[in-house]
Parts: structure tokens; sequence; C-alpha cells
């Protein structure tokens, strides 16, 4: 470690390993990186607790188009980020999403979506109930008005398999990666001057990045600047089931894919399991370490919901559970990448508020232009930075699970 970066990144997890990665591939970009983790163990990061999916199916053109690149480098991540003979398969199961609605209001903004997503070019189709049925026969559909099915394009993916090959990758590529917390900021006036680790060792910064996941408030309020970022609790299932769906589908070589019920419960296959969760009732701001599970969400309104939905469904045993924090952005639910408007080498990666394990390529390659050229080259993430958050005008995505 040297006692200078040019980009010191706070947090390793995956945004801030794939902003590593970006820019050190990029042979424009020739500084020095550095990527401060203070849990080698990522046993608290959103990024290991994650439900590790991926969907195209949003309502604002910028996050279809994020996940977009999302998916296709997490098609060609073996490939692109092989170190010596170590080729990174994320096991990808391109089994889709499904939205189902059961009132007009509901079916109405899966339209509004849908056109949204096939504008981008996104490969999904609104199914009437008979269609459902069809493609899904173990679903009890009478109440459904209209579903949203992505045919290709979305499915789940091995979430530290990500994180770790952008990792690796980066380190190959000439970034210091190190164990360490970040335990004070310091600025002078408009600029960030450096980071002081809580090792003792006070570093020289160039650009300071954003990447500390629920705890972004912690990292922005060091250097007397505001994110509204804040944990919140999401509880995830693994469940055993009696009689299994899986193999029933008459679609995608029968496979079923994550399924977005009507009450906001979600559940998708995990191996020979499945993988659940809700919603929470009440959903405050939580200690930065708790993360005992909601064990009541599964019998108050996993269960219940799902038993409805499909008889497959009403025998079902809980295997394992966990809780995560969501990196939860309060204004609107959207994520906060790019420049603070005074303190210009000040960068936030922030707020994804559940997405962004599949939004990390995209981020991680805007915020390298942004360091690099001083401008976004590929897909213009302004309409989600910070400026917005300062003048207090929500940028709302609708299709938030
Ligand atoms: C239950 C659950 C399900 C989810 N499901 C999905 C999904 O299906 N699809 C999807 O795309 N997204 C999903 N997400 C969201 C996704 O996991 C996160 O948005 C994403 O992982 C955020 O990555 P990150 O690197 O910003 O944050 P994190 O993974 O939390 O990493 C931040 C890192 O910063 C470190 N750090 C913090 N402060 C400091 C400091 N001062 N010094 C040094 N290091 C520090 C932390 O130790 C941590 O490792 C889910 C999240 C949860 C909790």
């Amino acid at each position: 470690m040297k006692d200078s970066y040019d980009v010191v990144i706070v947090g390793g997890a995956v945004i801030g390993a794939s902003v590593a990665y970006f820019l050190t591939a990029n042979p424009d970009f020739t500084g020095s990186v550095l990527v401060v983790e203070r849990d080698p163990r990522f046993a608290q990061a959103s990024t290991a607790l994650s439900a590790s999916s991926i969907r195209t199916q949003f309502s604002n053109p910028i996050n279809v188009q994020i996940s977009q690149f999302g998916l296709s480098f997490i098609r060609d991540f073996a490939k692109v980020m092989q170190v010596g003979d170590d080729r990174p398969d994320l096991n990808f199961h391109e089994s889709g999403y499904l939205f189902l609605a059961n009132t007009d209001a509901q079916a109405q903004i899966l339209r509004e979506n849908h056109a949204v997503q096939r504008a981008c070019g996104a490969d999904t189709v609104l199914w009437s109930q008979a269609e459902l049925a069809d493609a899904f026969p173990h679903l009890r559909v009478d109440d459904i008005v209209l579903a949203s099915y992505g045919r290709s394009g979305e499915g789940w993916f091995n979430n530290t398999g990500l994180m770790n090959g952008f990792r690796a990758k980066a380190r190959a590529q000439g970034a210091d990666l190190i164990h360490d917390e970040v335990a004070a900021i310091t600025r002078d006036g408009s600029s960030i001057s450096s980071v002081t680790l809580k090792s003792g060792a006070v570093i020289r910064a160039g650009i300071v990045v954003n990447a500390s996941g629920p705890r972004a408030g912690l990292t922005a309020r060091m250097a007397g600047l505001d994110v509204p970022v804040e944990p919140r609790k999401r509880t995830l299932f693994v469940l055993d089931c009696a009689k299994s769906p899986e193999g029933s589908a008459r679609v995608a070589g029968g496979r079923l894919p994550l399924m977005i019920d009507t009450s906001g419960v979600f559940i998708r296959p995990e191996g020979r399991y499945f993988l659940s969760g809700a919603v929470p009732v009440d959903d405050p701001a939580v200690d930065f370490d708790d993360f005992t599970p909601r064990y009541e969400e599964f019998e108050d309104i996993i269960w219940p919901a799902l038993a409805e939905r499909s008889e497959a469904f009403e025998a079902m045993k809980v295997i394992n559970q966990w809780a995560g924090h969501y990196d939860y952005n309060t204004l609107d639910h959207n994520l906060i990448v790019g420049r603070h408007p005074e303190v210009t080498n000040f960068l936030f990666a922030n707020g994804f508020s559940g997405h962004g394990l599949q939004q990390s390529p995209a981020v991680g390659r805007a915020v390298s232009e942004l360091i690099t050229y001083g401008a976004y080259r590929s897909l213009d993430f302004t309409q989600v930075g910070y400026e917005r958050i300062a003048e207090n005008r929500p940028f709302l995505e609708k299709a938030v699970i």
C-alpha cells in the first residue's frame, strides 16, 4: 500500500470492486486505485446476503438499460474475468421473472412498464389469465387480471462469484485491495484531501468513491455530507416444497421463474429448494449490526400468500433463513450515482434499494467513465445523480420488490 492514491474506494463488495475493475481495465485510466474493505468475510455485506437475481422489468428506461448491460456482462463473465486458469462461471439461470396483477390498477402499471421495457428491447410479454394458466399450470389464477413475464434476459446467478470475480481481476490489473476501515475523511473546503484508516494510516486521495452499501450515510457524514440511505432489513427463507412444481412449466424447459405474487411475496427455485421473501409490513431503519431474521414473516406473510397461490406450495418447510440489509434510498428507492455537486471529488455509488447486484457492472463502468473522462460515455447516469437528492426531486422506480 502507498500513502497516496488517485482513487480511494470505500467498500470492497460488488460495487466497489466493479468500480475498481472498470477503472483498471481502461487503458485511458492511468491512475492508482485503492479499495478499502472493513470486513474480509463480507458477512454483513448486502452483496453476500442478496437474492442474486437480475431482471429487465423496471419502470424507468435507465434501470432497464442498466440491467441489460449487467446481463450481457454476466453472460460473458467467465471469459472477460478470467485470471490465469480461473474462469469464474456465474451459473446463470435464465428462467425469467413473473409479475402478477390482480387489480386493474396493478395491471395498468404492468402495461405501462411493459411499454417502457419493449421500447428498450427487453424480451417481456404480457399474459392474460388463460395464457398464464397455460404456461404455469401449478398456479391458481382465478383472481389474476394480467401477468408480465420475461422470456429471456432475466434470472439468477452466483452473487459472491460476481464480487470475487471483480475483485480478483481488479487486483490482477493493478488495484490495491486491503482489509482496513475508513474511519475519517478529511475535507478542505470543497475538496477531499485524505482518508484516515482504522489502522492509523493516512492516505492522500485524489477522488473518494462511496461504495459502502447500507453504511453509505456514515461514510458521507465523515466528509460532512448527507445521503438518504439507511439499512432496511429483508429476511430470505430457503424452503423445501413437499410436491415441488419445478419441471411443470410449459415454457423455459419446464423451469419456474422468479414469481412476484400480488401480495408482494416473491419465490424462485434455488437448487432443489425455493428461495422466498416478502416486503415487511413495518419497514423501519435498523441498527447496522442487527441481522436477526424476522422469522415470523414466513408464517404471517409468505406461507399464507404462497399456499393461496398454488396447492404445490401448501406443504413447505423452512430449511434456512437469513437477514440482509437493503441499502435503502428513502427519497425514491433508486440508485444515487455521481459526484457531489460542490465537493466534486467525492463520488456516490449508493442507494440501490435491492437492485445493486445486477446494477454493479453498469455502475462500475459509469463511475469509471466519470473519473476517467469527466463525463459518461456509455450510458448517461445524469438522471440518477446526486443533484436530485440535493433538490429533493424524487426519481421514482415503480417496480421495486
Ligand atoms: C435480502 C436481499 C436481497 C437482495 N436481492 C437482490 C437481487 O435479487 N438482485 C439485486 O440486484 N440486488 C439485490 N439486493 C441488493 C444488493 O445486494 C445490493 O444493492 C448490493 O449488493 C450493494 O452492493 P454494495 O457493494 O454497494 O454494498 P455491500 O455489499 O453492502 O458492500 C459494502 C461494503 O462496504 C464495506 N464498508 C462499509 N463501510 C466501510 C468503511 N468505512 N470502510 C471500509 N469498508 C466499509 C462493508 O463492509 C461492505 O462489505 C438484495 C439485497 C438484500 C439485502
